[in-house]
């Protein structure tokens, strides 16, 4: 008898180790009908159905035939949009709490946001979001983050970096390195790439030689390069020519451009009077589209596939005066013209809030699309800005920022039309992260 019940339950056992096996093996199937898809790829939308297996998209169709494989989770989406997951290329998110970050995170992929790339945060914590978010341990947004580069100048005075350095010295650890002609950059750069960062960011005080030489060292090891537009004392067309593949801000883009003598940090100035009577001076530095420098250094950075992550918003919100202007006026803003005549000449914008998310909990990227049409982008224009350019500023383009068969199955669903009004991007039913639909 006891022989017989051993039997059974070694049995049970079996079946049950069997039968967890196979679920694991068994794959879980979404079927998303009858939406109108944006994939980012073309520039209108098309009715038609996804069908998700896992955390990818297994097949689109446009006729009408939706396999639902058995026990595939189908959603009807007629009357809605699909578009893909958005990125926000410009975010700061560990100057609080982990919880903080984790929180805002969540916050921010319920908005739609599904990724977002940290301009210099702290290594540590960007590590730990980044593995937590990608499995699925903290539910928000996928994160990238890059290790800054700067001369020491940077990391002794700027209390940002000491703040994101917290128990240790600024500028000597992985996520920070203070740089000179003499440093080992491939050192530097494979500890970067050995924390997990996607990117370089060579931040101030870094001349156009040394930063040749670190973009240069940054790509050998398959590692991006993301930059100010002007990394003083090197001026935007170094900077692009230099292997940037990303540039930030649009103000005063253009007046580094043609200002005369030496382009100088914030670090490098006496006093604050000295450094605005400086800054006053580069302001005054008239440009149109027909400048010769702006035709150069917008060429420049077509050519050499340079995106320019604009973060309009950061010109805009903080600013009174700005923020009441109506869209005419706004468009003359300095900013605003910089990426109207980048676009036109064919150089990829990329969308960047540089302020993930205000006090009340506004995602702002959002806002940073509603600015980039305001500037001239068509509607589709803004939201491949903000998806499969910023997808690209990553090395991600293969994963992410189109919907396309084979790639990650990070999707918005919106009850209204996105290319008939940009600011639809706000109006959600569903984001979907990894093929799962976020609660
Ligand atoms: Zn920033």
């Amino acid at each position: 008898m006891k022989k017989i019940t051993l039997l059974f339950a070694a049995l049970l056992l079996y079946t049950a180790a069997h039968s967890q096996e196979a679920d694991k093996a068994s794959p879980t199937y979404v079927v998303l009908k009858n939406a109108t898809i944006i994939d980012a790829v073309s520039d209108t939308g098309k009715t038609g159905s996804l069908l998700i297996k896992d955390d990818r998209i297994e097949t689109i169709s446009y006729d009408g035939a939706t396999t639902s494989p058995e026990g595939a989770i189908v959603y009807d989406l007629k009357g809605k949009y699909i578009i893909p997951g958005l990125i926000d290329a410009h975010v700061h998110i560990t100057h609080g709490t982990l919880k903080e970050a984790q929180n805002q995170l969540n916050t921010a992929l319920k908005a739609g946001v599904t990724g977002v790339r940290d301009m210099g945060g702290d290594g540590r914590m960007l590590t730990l979001l980044k593995k937590n978010m990608k499995i699925g341990e903290d539910i928000g947004s996928d994160v990238f983050f890059s290790t800054i580069i700067a001369g020491p100048e940077f990391f002794a005075s700027d209390p940002r970096p000491q703040e994101v350095a917290k128990g240790a010295k600024a500028g000597e650890v992985s996520w920070q390195k203070a740089i000179t002609d003499t440093t080992d950059l491939r050192q530097a750069v494979a500890e970067a790439k050995g924390l997990g960062a996607t990117a370089i960011k060579v931040y101030l005080n870094v001349d156009k030689d040394l930063f040749k030489k670190v973009a240069t060292e940054a790509k050998r090891q398959n590692l991006k390069v993301w930059a100010h537009g002007v990394v003083p004392p090197t001026k935007p067309l170094d900077i692009t020519n230099g292997g940037a593949d990303v540039m930030s801000h649009a103000g005063s883009l253009l007046q580094y451009q043609m200002a005369k003598g030496e382009i100088k940090g914030r670090h490098d100035f006496e006093s604050r009077e000295k450094a605005a009577e400086w800054k006053a001076k580069l302001d005054a530095i008239k440009w149109d589209k027909n400048t010769p420098e702006v035709i150069q250094l917008f060429d420049a950075m077509k050519n050499n596939n340079s995106i320019l992550d604009a973060t309009l918003f950061v010109y805009y919100y903080f600013k009174e005066d700005i923020k009441n202007m109506s869209d005419e006026a706004l468009g003359q803003v300095d900013a605003f013209r910089a990426v109207t005549i980048a676009y036109e000449q064919g150089v990829k914008i990329g969308a960047g809030s540089d302020h993930m998310i205000s006090e009340d909990g506004t995602i702002n990227l959002h806002t940073e699309l509603k600015l980039l049409t305001t500037a001239g982008l068509s509607n589709i224009d803004a939201i491949r800005a903000a998806t499969i350019v910023n997808a690209e500023g990553l090395g991600q383009e293969k994963n992410i920022g189109t919907i396309e068969e084979g790639k990650i199955a990070n999707l918005v669903i919106l009850n209204t039309d996105p290319l008939e009004n940009i600011s639809n991007t706000l109006d959600i039913k569903y984001v979907f992260k990894r093929g799962v639909v976020v609660q």
